[in-house]
């Protein structure tokens, strides 16, 4: 029978349909090769090596100061590139294996899941990290969330999950965007932001910021500026414009500053579902976003009351709610001096990139200092040292680590456990941004084409300065643990251009060398520039002398600074294991923690202000694998004190601080100090003892 039909017509005709139909398969097939061959090209775009370009602004917005690197023009080097592993193998590293928020279900991902600010967070400190490590693997997961939303704009321009109608977390994905464009240079980038910003523009009237995005507006700017200074397109200013128009005016907020103390519920109007703009404008991390928004919006209103603007906030702030790790308290809202409040992670992370603008924008050498007290200092404290768990709020006199209910403004009880989501998600999802964009901002360019070093840290940098010349210039330093940076400058050939230096305000005796040659008019609270045609290997040492620094704190008590690092008491710490991490959907190390002291912590200073270096001995110990680790601090002080009996445990934290002078007949014991950032439990602003 078969062989009947073979030799039919009907068989010819059917192996001609076969055969057609064959061929039609094969150029589906093709054409799908060829279809997938594109779309894995826009989807792995060849990373360039370095990005070497810097973009500066474009007319008519006033030249910045100094402009930021392209993402991966900085590379880390020693302890800071082991601190980013740390990093990647901790939580940021498999935070997506374990935690459906930003898991596969993620609606940032096209699932059903959270479609709000967890998966645009979480994304946000992922690339930066990936791509400084160069690290396939974490590339690899990074790059899932810039390629669903660049695949899925919406024909209107809309990004991101189509149930999300807040414009506040499409305003994180577009950061995450721009350092993946600077890091990779994918085409697609520019076209999507440039569509977005155009629908935001249409939509403003009938869809006007709300809630979060009235007072986190100035993060849209940042990356609307960053569209403007590469396309020049004239709309974007009028988006800038008329989101200043509806948005929180924080200028004004701190030109009439309503709380001078510690906020109470009752006061910023919270209640259970409310969220006035009173209570956003008490917000902690609110705050934190808001330092930069009046340096940003200074470059669109061109008005140098806005750059001003900055110091009346950063004023008020300080006099009011400041703590000795360069944090202002918020135990969700403003908290007052007492350093038992707390910080918020999330706080910590969003002052930094503040930071990190402003000083580009006003070149402040100051604002360099605080970020290196917030970085070294309140960054690493919050977070234990394997990376692998985190709190939610620090306190600078942290005892005890524990489910009591604190005396906090909002926040509950279990705030201060070190764990993988305690309180609230938000700082699990957001805190991954902290060390990267520290790292990708250690240097910045100068408007001359030039270099500056705004933080100090190890790192090999390549850019291209003056006349199109290639410069690489090798960081090598243990700062902040050690005085000493060196480094080391390769030009591709001999060129001239500046090399700016912030020499930090505690610095008093900062040496500058080049080729072994002392320079002069080296002063502190400066950037110290140095002019000269830079050869091959010429050498530039800076020394920056780390006195001993007693700087006072709420009932006049006192903190011992050295450098940026603040140090605290060491105490002994039982960490007790409350809550395993998750088995599903992958076990995880991520649990939960309280930690409690079994050493004594209420002790009294014994010192002569007039001459700390006397009352102070400094202990240099290796910089090891984890050096913001209570084990592994590199730095000790040796200081005397007296235990106070009558200063004891109150709720889990440190009660009311003496008054100082205090006076003690306790034995005199010699005390250890480590940094703030290492020790987990600690006393950090101490009673003075009377008499010294
Ligand atoms: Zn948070």
């Amino acid at each position: 029978m078969f062989g009947q039909i073979k030799g039919s017509g009907l068989w010819k005709k059917a192996m001609r349909i076969k055969s057609t139909i064959s061929y039609l398969l094969f150029l589906c097939i093709l054409l799908g090769s060829f279809q997938n061959l594109v779309m894995a090209k826009n989807q792995n775009p060849k990373p360039k090596l370095v990005r070497a370009g810097v973009v500066k602004n474009r007319q008519p917005l006033p030249q910045n100061a100094f402009y930021l690197l392209p993402l991966t023009a900085i590379k880390p080097r020693g302890w800071l590139r082991r601190q980013l592993q740390t990093q990647a193998d901790g939580m940021s590293g498999h935070l997506d294996e374990i935690w459906p928020d930003v898991g596969q279900a993620s609606a940032w991902l096209g699932g059903t899941g959270e479609g709000w600010e967890r998966g645009p967070y979480y994304a946000d400190g992922l690339i930066p990290l990936a791509y400084l490590l160069d690290d396939p693997k974490l590339i690899a997961k990074a790059r899932k969330w810039v390629n669903w939303t660049l695949e899925n704009q919406r024909p209107d321009g809309g990004i991101g999950p189509a149930k999300n109608k807040d414009w506040w977390p499409n305003m994180i994905m577009l950061k995450v965007l721009t350092q993946y464009e600077e890091a990779t240079n994918d085409p697609r980038v520019i076209p999507l932001m440039t569509k977005y910003f155009q629908y935001h523009l249409r939509q403003m009237d009938q869809q006007p910021l709300q809630e979060w995005a009235t007072v986190r507006w100035a993060d849209e700017v940042v990356s609307l500026l960053w569209l403007y200074n590469r396309t020049g397109d004239k709309g974007l200013l009028e988006l800038a414009r008329k989101l200043h128009g509806q948005a929180f005016d924080w200028r004004r907020h701190y030109e009439n500053f309503p709380f001078t103390t510690k906020t109470t519920k009752e006061q910023i109007g919270l209640k259970a579902g409310a969220n006035p703009s009173k209570a956003l404008s008490a917000h902690g991390v609110n705050i934190a976003m808001a330092l930069k928004t009046s340096p940003v919006w200074s470059l669109v209103s061109n008005d140098q009351a806005d750059r001003k603007a900055l110091y009346q906030q950063f004023g008020e702030l300080d006099k009011y709610h400041l703590l000795p790790n360069g944090m202002h308290s918020a135990d969700e809202h403003l908290a007052g001096t007492d350093p038992t409040r707390g910080v918020e992670l999330c706080a910590v992370v969003e002052a930094m990139f503040s930071l990190e603008h402003n000083i580009a924008i006003l070149g402040d050498p100051a604002l360099g200092d605080r970020l290196e007290k917030i970085t070294f200092n309140a960054l690493p404290a919050t977070l234990s040292g394997d990376m692998w768990s985190h709190q939610y709020d620090q306190q600078p006199n942290q005892v005890m680590c524990s489910l009591h209910p604190r005396d906090w403004v909002s926040n509950g009880p279990e705030s201060n456990l070190f764990g993988f989501e305690p309180h609230f998600g938000c700082c699990t999802a957001n805190l991954h941004q902290g060390w990267p964009k520290f790292a990708s901002s250690l240097w910045m360019a100068t408007p001359d084409d030039g270099l500056a070093a705004v933080s100090y840290a190890p790192n090999d940098v390549q850019i291209v300065v003056k006349k199109g010349v290639r410069v690489q210039i090798t960081e090598e330093t243990d700062y902040p643990f050690r005085e000493k940076v060196d480094f080391t400058v390769n030009p591709a050939s001999a060129v001239a251009f500046p090399l700016q230096l912030r020499i930090p305000a505690w610095a008093e005796g900062a040496i500058v060398s080049v080729n072994g040659k002392a320079m002069e008019g080296v002063q502190p609270n400066t950037f110290y520039k140095i002019e000269r045609t830079w050869k091959k290997g010429d050498r530039v040492e800076l020394t920056l002398p780390m006195q001993p620094r007693a700087s006072k704190w709420m009932q006049n008590s006192v903190a011992i600074e050295r450098g940026p690092l603040v140090y605290s008491l060491k105490i002994g710490e039982d960490w007790r294991k409350i809550k395993e991490g998750l088995k599903k959907p992958a076990p995880s190390p991520a649990s939960d923690w309280e930690v409690h002291p079994t050493t004594a912590w209420n002790y009294g200073l014994l010192l002569d202000p007039a001459n700390l270096k006397s009352s102070v001995q400094v202990i240099e110990k290796p910089v090891g694998a984890i050096p913001f680790s209570t084990d592994g601090a590199p730095v000790e002080l040796r200081i005397k004190g007296r235990r106070l009996p009558q200063w004891e445990l109150v709720n889990g934290s440190a009660g009311p601080l003496p008054q100082s002078p205090v006076t003690s007949r306790e034995p005199e014991e010699t005390l250890t100090l480590i940094p703030y950032g290492s020790a987990k439990l600690r006393i950090t602003a101490f009673p003075q003892l009377a008499g010294q």
